[in-house]
């Protein structure tokens, strides 16, 4: 790598004790593999954000291809890391956040509720890095560009969102759409703005569906929204017309005279399935398992090309790619199938709630 392509990484807030050791560590390993170190650099992709349970401060981005990794110092991972550990993830608007235990190793967790440990002995900072890494080279495609150019007969939506409707119904039945986290509830206004704008989210909530409509479009449930309950066309479902490449965003068609709501992080991946399998007529991506399925080998962050096209490979290397399943390392899965209806009687009693964590 080139020193002036070097992607610079750098420190914010103050280490606890503990942490300083870790911090160092970090450094070296990143420097090893190509990164900068800058001290209060304009746009840096990584920033290591340290924080503390009294004090979880948010880095504020100036730049929305920075990532976010905040640290935390604990005496023991806790017994139940999600629930006690992911409103300091979201408080400090991380992307990850790493709770080190002195001695013991390094707790992960994710915006997309991964968690995995890396416990401290060789090759300690490596595997770290490779945890951090993937998150700090991707690239989100988050922006969303409205159209108000929707067919009129569109309006009220058709059979494909009548389907799209109840399959949300029958995964909040099969129990497999987690409560959505209550961001609005430990956000500050200012900061939940700042959340929606940089992640491109309206609120945290896990899963989504989508159905082709013709060669080039399809409909798809919006970002934060109830899955349970997909109604209006332009707020809860959306018709996804295109990508564009130069602008990095995705393009949707909105009926006039709505306020549209933006569509899933995980619109791009779906764009790309579309793309190269005319033969896919519906996805369905839920945080849950099933056995033996191929899996992608690293865990990107939901939104982002790499997740995207990590999939996407997955997808074309299935025996038939318009009924594949593949397994999101860490986070869950995503299924094609012709229709939504086939997916559902393809996966109906073989998912597992619980994403195992490696
Ligand atoms: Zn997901």
């Amino acid at each position: 790598m080139e020193r002036s392509d070097a992607a610079v990484f750098t420190f914010h807030g103050e280490p606890t004790p503990g942490l300083v050791p870790f911090a160092e560590g970090l450094k070296e390993v990143f420097i090893k593999h190509g990164y900068a170190y800058e001290e209060n650099p304009e746009a840096p992709r990584l920033v290591l954000n340290f924080i503390t349970k009294e004090r979880a401060k948010p880095y504020r981005r100036r730049a929305k291809a920075t990532f976010v990794v905040s640290l935390m110092e604990l005496p023991e991972v806790p017994a139940e890391p999600i629930k006690e550990l992911y409103p300091y993830l979201v408080r400090a608007l991380s992307n990850m956040l790493v709770a080190y235990v002195p001695g013991k190793g390094a707790h992960f967790l994710t915006l997309e509720l991964g968690h995995y440990t890396e416990p401290e002995g060789e090759d300690f900072f490596e595997r770290v890095f490779a945890r951090i890494n993937p998150i700090a080279c991707s690239v989100l495609v988050i922006d969303n560009i409205f159209e108000p150019t929707l067919e009129p007969e569109l309006w009220q939506g058709d059979e494909l969102t009548a389907a799209l409707a109840r399959a949300g119904k029958k995964l909040a039945e099969w129990d497999l759409l987690p409560a959505p986290f209550p961001i609005e509830t430990i956000l500050p206004p200012e900061d939940l703005r700042h959340v929606k704008r940089l992640y491109g989210i309206g609120g945290l909530s896990y899963g989504n569906l989508s159905a082709r409509k013709d060669e080039r479009r399809f409909w798809m449930s919006a970002s934060g929204v109830d899955k349970a309950n997909l109604k209006e066309i332009g707020r809860d479902i959306l018709m996804v017309k295109d990508y564009d490449p130069e602008k990095n965003a995705m393009i949707l068609q909105v009926p006039p005279n709505v306020t549209p709501k933006r569509v899933s992080v995980d619109a791009i991946e779906h764009w790309m399935i579309y793309r190269e399998h005319p033969e896919v007529g519906a996805i369905i991506h839920v945080h849950a398992w099933m056995e033996g399925v191929p899996e992608t080998q690293f865990n990107y962050p939901c939104g982002t090309y790499q997740l995207a096209e990590a999939v996407a490979e997955k997808v074309r290397e299935a025996p038939d790619p318009a009924r594949a399943i593949v397994g999101l390392k860490n986070h869950g899965l995503t299924i094609t199938g012709r229709s939504v209806d086939d997916i559902l009687e393809r996966i109906e009693g073989k998912l597992i709630p619980q994403v195992p964590m490696s």
